[in-house]
């Protein structure tokens, strides 16, 4: 049996027809670029994750981009944020000239750890910049603590958490600025690039849509320098559709990831969900010290797994200017070498995941 990563024809063939009459709309519409029907899934967006604002953008890269800009982030700063993550969280912040100052995860939720972050502050230090890894939720409120009590700001990459909850709040109000990524293999993914920025600080948000057009409240009219990021027409419409199945998706993720960690507890580390957290699961990552012999196992069983990631940023050879080395982070240095991404897509059917945990049992008997 093939159980791929993830199934993205099998997540999208039952929409087609909505996806044909939403293609026919937009271009009879002549409108590409923002528009009504962009309009429209920002303000969906809005009030499905309960926050003032939501700005549709070209990427989830541009989103952190254009926040920190937001933030008034200028080369000498410091933002304070994880290793383990995705290059996209760093890279932002070394390309305005500032730099990433990373603090340890946790070793049981991959998130970053609160009781680390003060020692990481300087009077450089602008913004703490926490990811919710792999859809469960940062500690915000200890985070958010610290960054009041050193006025700091608070930026939050959920990139792969939408929907996601804080002590029953939604992910993308809780923070300063909040970005998601709809990259086509997220939680909440477009036919293509786009993202999205949200917050409830209506100066942020006048300064992040400026900064998405060329930085003109009007047209040929520039009050800043800013970027194009803007949101497709098409994907707007697209993920307009998709949004109203959200809960549904991130349901059958959690019951997926229930399934598996029931089955495998006994012989690998299941995630960890922290109190105050929940998790939606854009990944179920385990955790043992067998990871590369089981890997090359289920590989060879055509099962589709993933390493995320396999290279703490602190030791990616882009970012080695920064000054790191290896025992920087053991936390972070040490899951590198031990996660591993089973298949917890909505698509995936009963008889799939019986035949992954089957075949892990195997591997350990
Ligand atoms: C996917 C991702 C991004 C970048 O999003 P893009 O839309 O691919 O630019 C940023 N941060 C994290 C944690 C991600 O997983």
């Amino acid at each position: 049996m093939k159980v791929p990563q993830i199934d993205l024809w099998a997540h999208h063939e039952p929409l087609m027809a909505q996806f044909s009459e939403a293609l026919e709309r937009v271009v009879r519409s002549n409108q590409f670029i923002l528009g009504q029907e962009e309009k429209e899934f920002e303000a969906a967006c809005s009030e499905y994750l309960d926050v003032k604002h939501a700005i549709g953008v070209g990427n989830g890269t541009d989103a952190l981009a254009i926040s920190l800009r937001a933030l008034g982030i200028e080369p000498g700063d410091e933002v304070i944020t994880t290793p383990f993550t995705f290059i996209a969280t760093a890279e932002v912040i070394v390309a305005l000239g500032a730099k990433p100052v990373f603090v340890d995860m946790k070793p049981d939720t991959y998130n970053l750890d609160p009781s680390k972050i003060e020692d990481a502050i300087t009077e450089k230090t602008k913004v703490i910049l926490p990811v919710h890894l792999y859809g469960q939720c940062a500690e915000m409120d200890p985070i958010s603590d610290i960054a009041h009590k050193n006025n700091l700001k608070t930026l939050e990459d959920a990139a792969q958490a939408f929907g996601s909850t804080y002590k029953g709040k939604k992910v993308g109000g809780l923070g300063d600025l909040t970005i998601f990524s709809f990259f086509p293999t997220k939680n909440l993914g477009a036919l293509g690039d786009s993202g999205l920025i949200t917050t409830n600080d209506d100066e942020l948000y006048e300064k992040c849509r400026l900064i998405r057009v060329h930085g003109a409240p009007k047209k040929y009219y520039h009050t800043l320098i800013g970027q194009n990021s803007r949101l497709d027409t098409l994907q707007a419409a697209f993920l307009r559709i998709k949004l109203t199945h959200i809960d549904s998706y991130n349901q059958k993720r959690v019951e997926n990831a229930r399934v598996y960690s029931e089955a495998l507890n006994d012989l690998v580390d299941v995630p960890v969900i922290h109190s105050d957290c929940n998790h939606i699961y854009h990944q179920y990552t385990l955790r043992t010290s067998k990871r590369d012999e089981l890997m090359q196992f289920l590989k060879q069983n055509e099962i589709g797994v993933g390493i995320h990631y396999p290279y703490p940023l602190h030791l990616q050879p882009a970012l080695k200017g920064l000054g790191y080395r290896e025992g920087s982070f053991p936390e972070a240095e040490k899951a590198a070498t031990q996660v591993m991404s089973l298949p917890v897509y909505p698509e995936l059917t009963s008889q799939q995941r019986s035949f992954v945990i089957d075949k892990i049992k195997e591997f350990f008997s």
